[in-house]
């Protein structure tokens, strides 16, 4: 058994993958596109320019752990998912959404819902204007040597540091998937959806035990 340090000021453990430092996208692509990510870097965090597209990693995952932190802007005038809607994708096919959802009682497409599939089982939303986080634990959907899914992908997900999804078994895409090759790896996908949303300190470790 190997030990797992820790980098730095950040708890972020050694074996982890940086996917974003606070200085470049250098390993993220437009979706759909070999073109660079069309979002803008600054002060640490990357944000979502709108009409630019959802960005993806080039680094590509089976089963992870993800670490991603999250601010969202106050959007006063509008409501549900007008209002600082953005996701986070694993394997570019599974979506846990990114809303301003404080105070409400979640619904399936509230912040930290698999989207359309399974509400968080608690709000656990900060107030927009104020950094958030995921910790994210999946399990990717298996096959057999005839590529038949013999079990479905699973996740559990901290918002925030509180346990919003136990082990909760996603029977397929959540909407928006970039495929169908469900047998792949896949990246990482931040979804534009025309909000100024930010994100910053995500790290993943590929997981094999
Ligand atoms: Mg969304």
């Amino acid at each position: 058994m190997s030990n797992v340090l820790f980098k730095g000021d950040e708890p972020i453990p050694s074996d982890a993958i940086v996917l974003f430092d606070g200085s470049s996208l250098a390993g993220w692509h437009k979706r759909g596109s070999d073109e660079k990510a069309g979002w803008k870097v600054e002060n640490g965090y990357m944000e979502v320019v709108p009409g630019t597209g959802d960005i993806c990693t080039r680094e590509l995952f089976e089963d992870v752990q993800l670490h991603v932190e999250f601010w969202l802007p106050l959007m006063a005038d509008c409501e549900g998912q007008a209002r600082a809607n953005s996701g986070v994708y694993l394997q570019g096919r599974y979506e846990v959404q990114v809303l301003d959802s404080y105070k409400l009682d979640p619904q399936l497409n509230d912040c930290a819902a698999f989207y359309t599939l399974a509400a968080p089982c608690v709000n656990a939303a900060r107030p927009p204007e104020n950094w958030q986080s995921y910790d994210i634990f999946f399990h990717a959907p298996r096959f057999n040597e005839l590529g038949v899914k013999t079990q479905n992908a699973r996740a559990s997900v901290l918002w925030n540091g509180i346990w919003v999804h136990h082990n909760l078994e996603i029977p397929g895409p959540t909407g928006g998937e970039i495929d169908h090759d469900f047998i792949k790896p896949g990246p990482l996908l931040l979804q534009d959806h025309g909000n100024l949303i930010r994100f910053r300190n995500i790290w993943a470790r590929k997981l094999g035990c």
